[in-house]
């Protein structure tokens, strides 16, 4: 398969075109930002941190029957996925309270919720990822009945797959973010699974062990990508 040219670059990512139409190359960045744009720097190795966590989190979910994009990796910083057209809604995973939803339910960050909360937002960088439920995603058809019951069943068994394994090295999976896409009659997770999109906090000491380093400034941020990287990948 031929790396062709840059179709789309994104934050944290970069998409090139490949000589099938049915594949694309995905280049993972060391930019990061947070709070939409507003705060932006560079966290030395996280494309490849998160290009070979990302590949694992895939595989395992492969694993237990759960479609994705991820076909392999190329290099330190590249994977071959299948081309999707992403369905513009983000879906956020919860198992205990952190974050928007601490701020916005009053709730203290560390609350484990008493059955796993789904959340929706309308991918859209301009309106800063609104969330919406499904009568919004619906009447805007960003996907159809079925589609958004796949969605939902397919991320309650990614939490499940993602927060047993963890379990075992010793971490709590708070939240995460999931996009899916279309692949002719498919719908595939899509994406990265990475501590740019996830919350991991070490279970023993409740550290947190993702970009929370970075949106609030708390040190060690590269530590503690390697330190994921080493407990999933190791
Ligand atoms: N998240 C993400 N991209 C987004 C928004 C959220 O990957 O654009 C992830 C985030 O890393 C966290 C989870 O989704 O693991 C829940 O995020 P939250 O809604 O609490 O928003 P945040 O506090 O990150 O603004």
């Amino acid at each position: 398969m031929e790396k062709l040219e840059m179709i789309y670059e994104g934050k944290a990512k970069r998409v090139y075109r490949t000589d099938s139409e049915d594949y694309l190359v995905i280049e993972y960045k060391d930019d990061a930002t947070a709070f939409d744009g507003k705060k932006r720097g560079v966290i030395q190795n996280k494309g490849v941190l998160n290009n070979k966590i990302s590949a694992r989190f895939f595989q395992l979910l492969e694993q237990n029957d759960i479609e994705t994009h991820f076909v392999k990796l190329l290099s330190d910083r590249e994977m071959l996925v299948k081309a999707v057209k992403i369905i513009p809604i983000e879906v956020i995973v919860r198992n205990i309270a952190a974050g928007s939803l601490s701020k916005r339910l009053g709730l203290q960050e560390g609350t484990i919720l008493k059955r796993t909360v789904l959340e929706f937002s309308y991918k859209n960088d301009e309106l800063g990822d609104p969330m919406i439920n499904h009568y919004h995603a619906l009447a805007m058809e960003l996907a159809s009945e079925d589609e958004l019951k796949q969605i939902e069943q397919i991320a309650l068994k990614v939490n499940e797959v993602l927060k047993k394994f963890l379990a075992e090295k010793n971490i709590v999976l708070v939240d995460f973010k999931l996009e899916f896409g279309r692949h002719h009659d498919r719908i595939l997770l899509a994406d990265e699974i990475s501590p740019d999109t996830c919350r991991f906090w070490d279970a023993s000491t409740k550290e947190k062990l993702d970009k929370d380093r970075f949106r609030r400034d708390l040190g060690n941020v590269e530590e503690a990508y390697w330190e994921i990287y080493r407990r999933v990948c190791g």
